[in-house]
Protein backbone atom coordinates (compact mmCIF):
# COMPACT_ATOMS: atom_id res chain seq x y z
CA UNK A 1 0.00 0.00 0.00
CA UNK A 2 3.18 2.40 -0.18
CA UNK A 3 3.60 2.42 3.65
CA UNK A 4 7.35 2.06 4.47
CA UNK A 5 8.96 -1.31 5.68
CA UNK A 6 5.12 -2.41 6.46
CA UNK A 7 5.71 -6.18 8.54
CA UNK A 8 3.02 -8.89 6.65
CA UNK A 9 1.00 -10.97 8.90
CA UNK A 10 -0.60 -13.02 6.34
CA UNK A 11 -3.22 -12.76 3.78
CA UNK A 12 -4.83 -9.36 4.21
CA UNK A 13 -2.86 -7.50 7.22
CA UNK A 14 -0.32 -5.19 7.75
CA UNK A 15 1.26 -3.65 10.49
CA UNK A 16 2.51 0.08 10.74
CA UNK A 17 2.92 2.87 13.27
CA UNK A 18 0.34 5.32 13.26
CA UNK A 19 2.69 7.97 12.04
CA UNK A 20 3.87 6.79 9.23
CA UNK A 21 -0.05 5.68 8.57
CA UNK A 22 -0.51 9.74 9.12
CA UNK A 23 2.57 10.97 7.07
CA UNK A 24 1.92 8.39 4.14
CA UNK A 25 -1.91 9.68 3.82
CA UNK A 26 -0.49 13.81 4.36
CA UNK A 27 2.13 13.12 2.10
CA UNK A 28 -0.15 11.32 -0.60
CA UNK A 29 -2.74 13.69 -0.98
CA UNK A 30 -1.37 17.22 -1.14
CA UNK A 31 -3.90 19.72 -2.06
CA UNK A 32 -2.14 22.81 -3.63
CA UNK A 33 -4.18 26.56 -3.15
CA UNK A 34 -5.12 27.46 -6.73
CA UNK A 35 -2.64 30.62 -6.53
CA UNK A 36 0.00 32.35 -8.51
CA UNK A 37 1.89 35.37 -8.20
CA UNK A 38 3.87 36.02 -11.90
CA UNK A 39 5.16 34.02 -14.65
CA UNK A 40 6.52 31.03 -12.81
CA UNK A 41 2.53 30.75 -12.27
CA UNK A 42 2.02 29.79 -15.90
CA UNK A 43 4.72 26.79 -15.10
CA UNK A 44 2.60 25.69 -12.16
CA UNK A 45 -0.29 25.52 -14.18
CA UNK A 46 1.35 23.24 -17.20
CA UNK A 47 2.58 20.99 -14.09
CA UNK A 48 -1.31 20.36 -13.27
CA UNK A 49 -2.27 20.05 -16.97
CA UNK A 50 -2.26 17.03 -19.25
CA UNK A 51 1.25 16.32 -19.96
CA UNK A 52 2.79 16.47 -16.38
CA UNK A 53 -0.80 15.41 -14.35
CA UNK A 54 0.09 15.65 -10.70
CA UNK A 55 -3.88 14.75 -10.19
CA UNK A 56 -1.78 11.09 -10.44
CA UNK A 57 0.33 11.63 -7.67
CA UNK A 58 -2.61 13.03 -5.30
CA UNK A 59 -2.29 16.61 -6.19
CA UNK A 60 -5.12 17.93 -6.48
CA UNK A 61 -5.30 22.39 -6.58
CA UNK A 62 -7.99 23.21 -4.45
CA UNK A 63 -9.98 27.04 -4.69
CA UNK A 64 -10.11 27.24 -1.24
CA UNK A 65 -7.12 28.09 1.41
CA UNK A 66 -9.52 26.25 3.67
CA UNK A 67 -8.99 22.88 1.69
CA UNK A 68 -5.52 23.49 0.92
CA UNK A 69 -1.92 22.06 2.91
CA UNK A 70 0.50 23.74 0.56
CA UNK A 71 0.83 26.69 -0.77
CA UNK A 72 3.18 27.28 -3.79
CA UNK A 73 4.29 30.75 -3.79
CA UNK A 74 4.66 30.84 -7.84
CA UNK A 75 6.21 34.37 -9.15
CA UNK A 76 7.13 37.72 -7.99
CA UNK A 77 5.81 38.88 -4.67
CA UNK A 78 5.46 42.33 -4.15
CA UNK A 79 5.13 44.16 -0.89
CA UNK A 80 1.52 44.97 -2.42
CA UNK A 81 0.72 41.94 -2.86
CA UNK A 82 2.00 40.26 0.62
CA UNK A 83 -0.80 40.84 3.12
CA UNK A 84 -2.62 38.90 0.86
CA UNK A 85 -0.88 36.19 0.71
CA UNK A 86 -0.57 36.40 4.69
CA UNK A 87 -4.42 36.40 4.60
CA UNK A 88 -5.03 33.23 2.37
CA UNK A 89 -1.65 31.25 4.20
CA UNK A 90 -3.72 32.20 7.57
CA UNK A 91 -6.58 30.40 6.63
CA UNK A 92 -4.97 27.07 5.63
CA UNK A 93 -5.57 24.34 8.34
CA UNK A 94 -2.89 23.00 10.03
CA UNK A 95 -0.75 21.29 9.31
CA UNK A 96 0.11 23.46 6.49
CA UNK A 97 3.51 23.91 3.72
CA UNK A 98 5.28 25.91 1.36
CA UNK A 99 7.01 25.86 -1.29
CA UNK A 100 8.86 28.95 -3.09
CA UNK A 101 9.17 28.24 -6.68
CA UNK A 102 11.46 29.91 -8.88
CA UNK A 103 14.18 32.83 -8.34
CA UNK A 104 11.64 35.28 -7.24
CA UNK A 105 9.78 33.32 -4.45
CA UNK A 106 13.23 32.44 -3.31
CA UNK A 107 15.05 35.40 -3.51
CA UNK A 108 13.38 38.11 -4.96
CA UNK A 109 15.39 37.31 -8.50
CA UNK A 110 16.14 40.25 -10.99
CA UNK A 111 13.97 42.24 -8.88
CA UNK A 112 16.05 43.89 -6.37
CA UNK A 113 13.95 47.13 -5.67
CA UNK A 114 12.25 48.77 -3.07
CA UNK A 115 8.46 47.05 -4.04
CA UNK A 116 9.69 43.44 -4.02
CA UNK A 117 10.02 40.96 -1.38
CA UNK A 118 13.83 39.35 -1.38
CA UNK A 119 12.35 36.29 -0.83
CA UNK A 120 9.03 34.65 0.47
CA UNK A 121 11.19 33.32 3.83
CA UNK A 122 11.37 36.82 4.86
CA UNK A 123 7.77 36.08 6.15
CA UNK A 124 6.57 32.37 5.92
CA UNK A 125 8.57 29.38 6.81
CA UNK A 126 9.68 27.98 3.29
CA UNK A 127 9.51 24.01 3.34
CA UNK A 128 11.43 23.42 -0.14
CA UNK A 129 12.96 25.74 -2.97
CA UNK A 130 12.87 25.19 -6.32
CA UNK A 131 15.79 26.90 -8.42
CA UNK A 132 15.15 28.85 -11.91
CA UNK A 133 13.55 31.56 -13.79
CA UNK A 134 11.64 30.12 -14.30
CA UNK A 135 12.03 26.18 -13.03
CA UNK A 136 10.30 24.00 -15.50
CA UNK A 137 7.17 21.56 -14.78
CA UNK A 138 9.25 18.76 -13.93
CA UNK A 139 11.11 21.05 -11.21
CA UNK A 140 8.18 21.81 -9.35
CA UNK A 141 7.22 18.13 -10.12
CA UNK A 142 10.54 17.25 -8.38
CA UNK A 143 10.16 19.80 -5.71
CA UNK A 144 6.72 18.49 -4.62
CA UNK A 145 8.04 14.83 -4.39
CA UNK A 146 11.34 15.96 -2.01
CA UNK A 147 8.04 17.94 0.09
CA UNK A 148 6.44 14.33 0.14
CA UNK A 149 9.98 13.17 1.10
CA UNK A 150 10.19 15.56 4.42
CA UNK A 151 6.03 15.00 5.09
CA UNK A 152 7.21 10.80 5.38
CA UNK A 153 10.01 12.07 7.83
CA UNK A 154 8.04 13.43 10.21
CA UNK A 155 7.40 12.29 13.84
CA UNK A 156 5.17 12.32 15.96
CA UNK A 157 2.35 13.18 13.66
CA UNK A 158 -0.10 11.37 15.42
CA UNK A 159 0.59 12.22 18.63
CA UNK A 160 0.59 16.20 17.47
CA UNK A 161 -2.68 15.57 16.14
CA UNK A 162 -4.29 14.18 19.03
CA UNK A 163 -2.70 17.57 20.68
CA UNK A 164 -0.15 15.59 22.61
CA UNK A 165 3.39 17.00 21.53
CA UNK A 166 4.84 18.73 18.66
CA UNK A 167 5.71 17.44 15.36
CA UNK A 168 9.22 17.10 15.12
CA UNK A 169 11.17 16.42 11.52
CA UNK A 170 14.02 14.64 10.98
CA UNK A 171 15.07 15.28 7.27
S1 LIG B 1 11.49 33.52 -11.34
FE1 LIG B 1 11.49 34.25 -13.47
S2 LIG B 1 9.74 33.18 -14.40
FE2 LIG B 1 9.46 33.09 -12.16
S3 LIG B 1 8.21 34.85 -11.62
FE3 LIG B 1 10.35 35.47 -11.42
S4 LIG B 1 10.85 36.40 -13.42
FE4 LIG B 1 8.98 35.19 -13.70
Amino acid sequence: MGIEQPKTLGNGFVTTSLDKLVNWSRAKSLWPMTFGLACCAIEMMAAGAARFDLDRMGILFRASPRQSDVIIIAGTVTKKMLPVIMTVYEQMPEPKYVIAMGACASSGGVFDTYSVVQGIDEVLPVDVYIPGCPPRPEGLLYGLMKLQEKIMNERNSFGAAIGVGEVVNEA
